[in-house]
């Protein structure tokens, strides 16, 4: 069990426990500091700092996670303590999110050419908050064309699926300027998601990057090792967390179960110029 976790998702955007449910999970698992990184959107944060409060023990980092591209790949970048009330920001957040609709409406439209129609409608109610593939598949899912959203990912919804369909992105680069431009620090999502992704970090940190996740989901001790090893290559801080969704998948990591150690925390509170409830 670890005492942190920086990669969480709530309804707010594919998540499916609202903040206030994640905010209560994951101080009964006995966190200590977990980030809320929702995908484009921090509408989940202001509920989320409220409920925090119930929670003495619990240190919360405002998040985000944004959507890259580079060509063939997909990268995400997180970015931490940012300042969510950037009016400029807020708009652009919105921007990604309307492009989102338009792109999943998109994907709708090849599935039925495919022979296999989802209620729009339907996309668009399982999708409180941002829109996104999960909310597709979990339709695809309740029509019974698949068990689970995964799946979908495979055959249809991922990057070289059959109904796949490109937004506009910004590039990785911008994501992190974007994310430092709030006052906040920016970390390489999933690297192990990347191709070459070693060749990416030098730019990268040039940019303004500072950690990458290494403590992530499902790697496996090896793969985390090696990652760690790569990170500190780049003099970038070794972060992560569980990415958890609430799916409710077979073998879908917990919050709790995999992230960085508390002084990886404190690093991050240090940088950003923050105090944490941490030792409280
Ligand atoms: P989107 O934001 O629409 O690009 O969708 C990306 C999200 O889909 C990720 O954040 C994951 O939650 C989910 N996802 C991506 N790949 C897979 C996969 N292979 N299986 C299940 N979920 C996935
Ligand atoms: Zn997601
Ligand atoms: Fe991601
Ligand atoms: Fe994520």
């Amino acid at each position: 069990m670890t005492k942190v976790d920086l990669h969480l998702h709530t309804t707010c955007s594919d998540g499916r426990l609202t903040p206030t449910q994640m905010v209560e999970l994951v101080a009964e698992r006995g966190l200590q500091v977990v980030a809320i990184t929702d995908h484009d959107s921090t509408e989940g944060l202001a509920v989320v700092f409220e409920v925090a409060k119930r929670f003495p023990q619990l240190s919360i980092i405002p998040g985000i996670e944004l959507s890259t591209d580079i060509p063939g790949n997909e990268i995400h970048v997180l970015g931490y303590f940012i300042d969510y009330s950037d009016a400029d920001f807020q708009r652009t957040l919105r921007e990604f999110r309307d492009g989102r609709v338009g792109r999943a409406r998109e994907m709708v439209d090849k599935l039925a050419a495919l022979g296999l129609p989802v209620d729009w409608e339907r996309v668009l109610e399982l999708a409180e908050g941002t829109v996104g593939r999960p909310h597709i598949a979990q339709a695809m899912v309740e029509k019974g064309y698949i068990t689970y959203p995964q799946e979908a990912f495979t055959k249809y919804l991922g990057r070289n699926g059959l109904a796949y369909a490109e937004r506009e992105k910004l590039t990785p680069a911008e994501a992190v300027r974007l994310i430092t431009g709030v006052g906040g620090i920016p970390v390489l999502a999933h690297p192990r998601e990347v191709d070459n992704v070693e060749s990416l970090l030098p730019g990268l940190k040039a940019a303004g990057l500072v950690g990458m996740e290494v403590h992530y989901g499902t790697y496996s001790p090896s793969e985390v090792k090696g990652f760690a090893a790569m990170a500190k290559r780049h003099g970038l801080i070794a972060c992560g967390g569980s990415d958890y969704h609430a799916l409710g998948t077979p073998g879908e990591v917990e919050p709790g179960s995999v992230g960085p150690p508390l002084e990886t925390a404190e690093k991050l509170y240090a940088l950003a110029g923050e105090t944490a409830k941490l030792g409280q």
